[in-house]
């Protein structure tokens, strides 16, 4: 079984780090550099998202089981692989959860998917949520594999309300998922608000905030689009006269990123950070120095540092 599972129980702080399969084998080159200077910092693993078009039977050298398979095997690093099963077969499900198991892999995040609500239709005996996924694999695989589970501070956006959403992840847990990593989130309060929600429907198993680093307009954008979610007043105003320039849209990135992060860590509540890296390393390197997280042997920043910046100079 996974240490992750056992080192999440624990209440030292722990980091995780979350990349895409890059599209050109180029782009894998560049990834596996990225990962072995990563590893320095100590994560407690890497996670690899699922791209469903991209990876039938993950052959392509750039796919999810591919890239996944290699962190796990050459750079040696605990790995989760995210795995999505809406619009496919048990036989398909069936086949990516065993190649995950073949890859020495036993960290697997069990999603839907993207289900696109308009050409959507319930599968009477096929996966139609998450929740699908995480019985089947504990049905097939037992304790093998330790299962995450996506949870959404802001509520679900296909959901009709924040409350049922909440249901329907203490399905996903009551169904054996042993931990969640949530969906981006701007505010400390909109995460604790969530965790107390969790807390008070009996969801008991530790929650991990997903933590996206601001690194560029464009990406900010699209991932909120994506997401469906706002971007607050505040961040936008700070952003908009600056939204040229990808250096300093960075570094408000990393101070923002590190100022959410500690009261998350002051709250008492989290002691994990998940980095959404968007296969970047400056940014959440430097935000996780800033916390004193990066290879624990990092001094935190001496009292008069205040911000970031000071660090940054250095
Ligand atoms: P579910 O938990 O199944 O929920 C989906 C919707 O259905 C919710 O609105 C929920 O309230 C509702 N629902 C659940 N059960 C029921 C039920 N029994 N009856 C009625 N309604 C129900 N996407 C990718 O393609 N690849 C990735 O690698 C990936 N990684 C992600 C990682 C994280 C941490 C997060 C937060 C999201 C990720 N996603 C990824 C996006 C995810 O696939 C989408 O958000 C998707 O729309 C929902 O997936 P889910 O697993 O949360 O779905």
């Amino acid at each position: 079984a996974s240490r992750i599972k056992k080192r999440i129980a624990d209440n030292d702080p722990f980091f995780s780090l979350e990349f895409f399969p890059p599209r050109t084998e180029q782009g894998a080159a560049n990834l596996i550099g990225r990962f072995d200077r990563m590893s320095q910092g100590g994560p407690l693993f890497i996670d690899i998202t699922w791209h469903p078009a991209g990876d039938p039977g993950g052959d392509k050298i750039t796919s999810s089981t591919k890239i996944a398979g290699t962190v796990s095997n050459y750079c040696g690093l605990e790995t989760m692989l995210h795995m999505t099963c809406c619009k496919q077969s048990p036989e398909t499900v069936n086949r990516h959860v065993e190649k995950t198991k073949s890859l020495g892999i036993c960290n697997i995040l069990a999603l839907r998917g993207d289900a696109d609500e308009d050409n959507w239709t319930f599968n009477e005996n096929g996966f139609n949520y998450a929740v699908d996924l995480v019985k089947f694999i504990r049905k097939e695989y037992k304790d093998y594999f330790t299962i995450c589970v996506a949870g959404y501070p802001n509520g679900h956006p296909d959901c009709s309300s924040y409350q049922e959403d909440l249901r329907h992840l203490k399905e996903k847990v009551d169904a054996g998922a042993d931990f969640i990593i949530t969906q981006l989130f701007f505010t400390a309060e909109e995460f604790l608000n969530f965790f107390a929600d969790c807390r008070k429907i009996g969801i008991t198993c530790p929650i991990i905030p997903g933590i996206f680093p601001i690194q560029t307009n464009r990406s900010l954008v699209q991932l909120t689009k994506l997401s469906k979610l706002t971007i607050p007043d505040e961040i936008q105003k700070v952003i908009e006269p600056i939204k040229d320039n990808d250096a300093a849209i960075r570094n408000f990135g990393i101070d923002y990123a590190t100022d959410l992060c500690r009261k998350l860590l002051d709250s008492g509540k989290v002691h994990g950070l998940h980095m959404y890296t968007l296969n970047l390393e400056t940014a959440t390197v430097q935000i996780l120095k800033n916390l004193g997280l990066w290879s624990k042997t990092v001094p935190r920043p001496l009292p008069f540092q205040t911000s970031g910046n000071a660090e940054r100079r250095a």
